[in-house]
Formats: C-alpha cells, structure tokens, sequence
C-alpha cells in the first residue's frame, strides 16, 4: 500500500538535515530546502533550481507542498484586498489586505470557519471546519506581503489576527506561524507588529503570558456585564468576564504590557450609562487602549450601530479617565471584507 505523502513544511530545519543524512545526501541541503520552504516561498520542488534533478524528483516521492492558492481577489473602493484563499483540501478562508497613508496591515484568518458563537459575526454562522496549519497561516501572510508590493510598492507593515476564526482556539499553529513570520529565516518582521485578537479564552491568555509572547494582545469584549457579553457571545457563560479579568490581570503581571480592547457599540443592547460605567470600570483593571469599532451590518437587522451621541458618550467617559480610545472606521465593506465579514460569500 503506498504511503501517504508528507507535508515537507510540517519539519522543522533539524528534521529535515537529518532526512537528507539518512538519504545519505549532506546535511546542509535540509538548510537549502528550509530556506525554499519558509524564505523563498517556493510551492513546487522545481522552484528549487540549486537541487539537483534527482534530489527534487527525490523530495517529490517521499512530500507534498502544502500551498495555499489565491483564488478570487477583490478589490475595494477604499483599497482594501480581499483575497479567498483555497487550501490543499479545497477548503476555503478570507485575507485582507488593509492600506492606510503609511500602512499596510494584513488580517488573516486562524481557522476555516470559527469555534466561537458571536452573535454578531458572520463567520461564526460557519461552523468550525478545522484548525489551519501553520504553513497556510504563514502563506496569507506571504500572499499579501506580494500584494503590498505589488500594487502599495511597499512591504507589509503589520499583521492582525483577525480574520476568520478564534486564534487562541488554534494556539500552537498560530504560535508557531507567528515563529515563521518573526524568524529572520522567515519573513524576519518585528512581533511588535503583529496583534493577536482574542474573544477572551482565559486559559490561553494566561499561557500565552507564560510563554512570554512578544506579540501583542486584542481582546473582544464588546460588553462588561455578564448578562449582555452572554447574550450576544454566548461561550462568555463558560469564560465569565471575572475568569477574563483575572487572566489579563495575570498577562499584565507576567508581561507588563498593556493590551487592546476592541468594542462595538449596538443600539439597545450596550449603549446605555450602565454598560459606560461597566466598560469603564473593567478598562481599569490593567492597562490598556480602546478600540472602538464601527458595526458591520451582517444580513438580518438584528444588530445596529448604536447612534453617534451613544458613541460620544462612550468616548467621554473613557477619555475623563484617561483611557487612551480610537475609533476605527471599516474598511472594504463593499466587498465584505470588514470585521466580521469574512463568510466566504465571493
Ligand atoms: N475571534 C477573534 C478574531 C476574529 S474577529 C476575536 O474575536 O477577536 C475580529 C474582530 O471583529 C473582533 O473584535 C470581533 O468582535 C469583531 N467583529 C465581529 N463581527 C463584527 C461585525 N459584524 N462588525 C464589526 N466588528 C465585528
């Protein structure tokens, strides 16, 4: 019976010398493969012109590439890219490219489909299909660092975790894509140029405290009440925002690193004085900055912004207590590629 193939990008560089050696070829062309794999980017044993014919037929037998290919891009108005990514296994995730004046940030996705129920999120009405492997995490970053040049005539800048999919639900591949992306054998960016976005796992935050994790840390909260954070994400009645609190207070100790919050503000639901006081409270348990995100509208009317003096009010309160808030406006909503967007519709 023959064998399945291997996924060659699922060795680490060690692995892959000591293949070569039991192949009793030199250890070195492990590090020659290595830097095909993960610095150049190469999807066929082909692409690896400094092998020998017989080595690629060779590494042909015995692995596969699992590349990702970018099937349909759009687009939009503003300039966002939204690139649909299929995988080896004809599955399919989102990307975004995002360009501001002196940025271009690229939102990836973590998981096809998601683990999580947010009530307001389109992509949590696909239901989780699998974890992606860290290889195609990495080849969405790769894909639109190619973008960025392409059509901004600069690099990629920054990265958010913050596309479909929960990443702290996919923690080891997300880690060690991220290793990847930082590794000057991979793409060699800064981890402070990468921001992680958690619904709030409190469990995983304090791991990825005890990791010692130099990326930076987002967290959905969207509501300080545990009523209403349960009413509209639903899995915050098994992580309750005490268990939250405690994990970003044990984060904030291990790291000494502020985080984000990120928070849309929906029309009766959490614009009231009592969900300001709430949000402003728990935005001084450690240090940190607000997002405030503006709502994208997902099909049923559900959910609506909540009016701009409810925004206001918001601001106020947080600012008179010195928290640092921005509010972002969506990007690429006309091809859905903004927060919550991501449903594979294209
Ligand atoms: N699961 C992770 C990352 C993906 S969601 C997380 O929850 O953080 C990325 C961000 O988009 C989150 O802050 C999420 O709450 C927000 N979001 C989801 N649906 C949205 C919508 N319809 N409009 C605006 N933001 C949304």
């Amino acid at each position: 019976m023959a064998t399945a193939k291997k996924d060659i990008r699922a060795l680490t560089k060690e692995q892959l010398r000591n293949f070569f050696e039991q192949q009793g070829d030199k250890a070195f062309r492990g590090n020659q493969v290595y830097e095909w794999l993960w610095q150049k980017s190469a999807y066929t044993f082909d692409d690896m012109t400094n092998l020998s014919k017989d080595t690629r037929h060779m590494l042909e037998t015995y692995f596969v590439i699992n590349n990702i290919e970018v099937t349909t891009m759009q687009r939009s108005s503003d300039g966002t890219i939204k690139n649909a990514v299929k995988l080896h296994d004809g599955l399919i995730v989102e990307s975004v490219l995002i360009p501001t004046a002196t940025r271009t940030t690229a939102c990836v996705s973590s998981q096809v489909g998601c683990s999580l129920d947010c009530r307001f999120c389109a992509t949590a009405r696909l239901k989780r299909m699998r974890n992606l492997n860290p290889d195609e995490i990495y080849d969405q970053v790769v894909a639109i660092d190619k973008e960025s040049k392409l059509y901004f005539n600069r690099p990629l800048s920054n990265i958010v975790f913050m596309g479909m999919g929960e990443p702290l639900m996919n923690y080891n591949n997300v880690i060690k894509a991220i290793d990847k992306i930082t590794s000057p054998e991979g793409l060699g960016m800064s981890p402070k140029r990468i921001t992680v976005s958690t619904s709030g796992v409190p469990k995983m935050i304090k791991k990825m405290a005890d990791d010692e994790v130099k990326f930076n840390l987002a967290v959905s909260l969207h509501s300080a009440i545990d009523e209403v954070r349960t009413s509209i994400m639903p899995f915050n009645e098994t992580f309750p925002l005490n268990d939250l609190k405690e994990a970003l207070q044990y984060w904030y100790t291990k790291t000494n690193r502020q985080i984000s919050y990120e928070y849309v503000v929906w029309k009766g639901i959490n614009d009231s004085q009592e969900d300001i006081y709430a949000f402003v409270k728990f935005c001084k348990y450690i240090p940190c900055k607000v997002n405030i995100i503006e709502y994208n509208p997902i099909d049923d009317g559900e959910f609506q912004q909540a009016s701009s003096e409810a925004l206001q009010q918001y601001i106020y309160h947080l600012e008179k207590n010195r928290i640092v808030v921005n509010v972002r406006r969506s990007r690429g909503k006309d091809i859905d590629a903004a927060c919550g967007q991501l449903a594979n519709k294209s």
